[in-house]
C-alpha cells in the first residue's frame, strides 16, 4: 500500500502529440498506484489520445482546460503554456484526493522510473534537479552539507523558487491546508508563482531527493518541431501515387 501518486499532464494538439502520450505511457505503465490526469488545452478531448490512454491500462482522467483567449491570442512574446491546464488538475485533486503526492509531468519530458519512488513519499514539498534545460545543462536546487542554499539555473530572474516544472512534488495534504494556491498565467513565473501561492512554505523547507541533488532523475527533452500542417492520416498516404 504505497501513498498514491497523482500524475498532471498538460497537453496539446500538433504532429508529435500522439507519439509523446504514447512513450509517456510507457513510463507511467511501470508505476505502481498511480492515477494519471491528461487535461488538453482544447475545448473538445482527442479520440487518437483517449485510444492511447485506455489501451495503457492506466487509471486515468482526460480532461480539457483550454488557454483563455486573450493569452492565445497573443503574438508576441512566450504564452503561458499549460497553466490552465494545471490549474484544472489542482482542481480535480481538490475534489478528487486525500492523500497521497502530484507531480507535474510536461508530456515531451524523460522521467527515470527512479524519480516516482522518490517522490512518492513527499511530506509537503520536495526538489530534485532537472537536466537538459537552458545553457546551464543542469537546474537544481544546491545543497551543502545536506542543506539547501540556493538554486542552480540558467536564468534566475529574480524569483524566489528558481525551478524548472519537473523539479519539485507536492503532498496532496499540504495543497488541500492551502485552498488558495494556483498557478499564474506568468510566462517564467508559473513554477515561482505556483510554489509562493503554497505559503507558508519556505525554500529551506524542501525535501532534497535525488541523493542530496546530486542525480538526475527527470530530463527536459523537447522533441524537434514538425510542420503544424503535417499531416498523419495513413488514408492520405494510402490513396496517394508516391511510391
Ligand atoms: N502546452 C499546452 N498548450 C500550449 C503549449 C504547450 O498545453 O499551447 C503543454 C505541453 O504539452 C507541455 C507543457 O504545456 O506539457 C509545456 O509546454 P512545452 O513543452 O512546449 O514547453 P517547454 O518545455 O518548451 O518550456
Ligand atoms: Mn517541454
Amino acid at each position: 500500500n504505497l501513498p498514491p501518486l497523482y500524475i498532471i499532464t498538460p497537453t496539446y494538439k500538433r504532429p508529435e502529440q500522439l507519439a509523446e502520450i504514447t512513450r509517456l505511457s510507457h513510463t507511467l505503465m511501470l508505476v505502481p498506484n498511480l492515477t494519471w490526469l491528461v487535461i488538453e488545452d482544447a475545448y473538445e478531448t482527442n479520440d487518437l489520445i483517449e485510444d492511447v490512454l485506455r489501451k495503457s491500462g492506466i487509471k486515468y482522467y482526460y480532461m480539457v482546460a483550454p488557454m483563455p483567449s486573450e493569452y492565445k491570442a497573443k503574438t508576441k512574446g512566450p504564452k503561458p503554456r499549460g497553466v490552465s491546464n494545471r490549474n484544472k488538475g489542482l482542481e480535480w485533486i481538490r475534489q478528487n484526493a486525500k492523500t497521497g503526492v502530484f507531480y507535474f509531468a510536461d508530456d515531451d519530458n524523460t522521467y527515470d522510473l527512479e524519480l516516482f519512488q522518490e517522490i512518492r513519499f513527499t511530506k509537503k514539498v520536495s526538489m530534485f534537479p532537472v537536466g537538459l534545460i537552458t545553457k546551464a545543462g543542469v537546474s537544481s536546487p544546491i545543497v551543502k552539507n545536506g542543506v539547501f542554499s540556493g538554486f542552480y539555473d540558467g536564468w534566475i530572474g529574480g524569483r524566489k523558487f528558481a525551478l524548472d516544472m519537473a523539479g519539485f512534488a507536492v503532498s496532496v495534504d499540504f495543497l488541500l491546508n492551502r485552498p488558495q494556491a494556483s498557478m499564474p498565467f506568468k510566462p517564467g513565473f508559473e513554477e515561482d508563482g505556483f510554489l509562493k501561492s503554497l505559503a507558508p512554505f519556505e525554500p529551506k523547507e524542501a525535501e532534497l531527493l535525488a541523493a542530496n541533488c546530486t542525480k538526475i532523475l527527470v530530463w527536459h527533452t523537447q522533441t524537434k518541431k514538425n510542420e503544424p500542417s503535417l499531416s498523419l492520416d495513413m488514408s492520405k498516404y494510402n490513396n496517394s501515387n508516391l511510391v
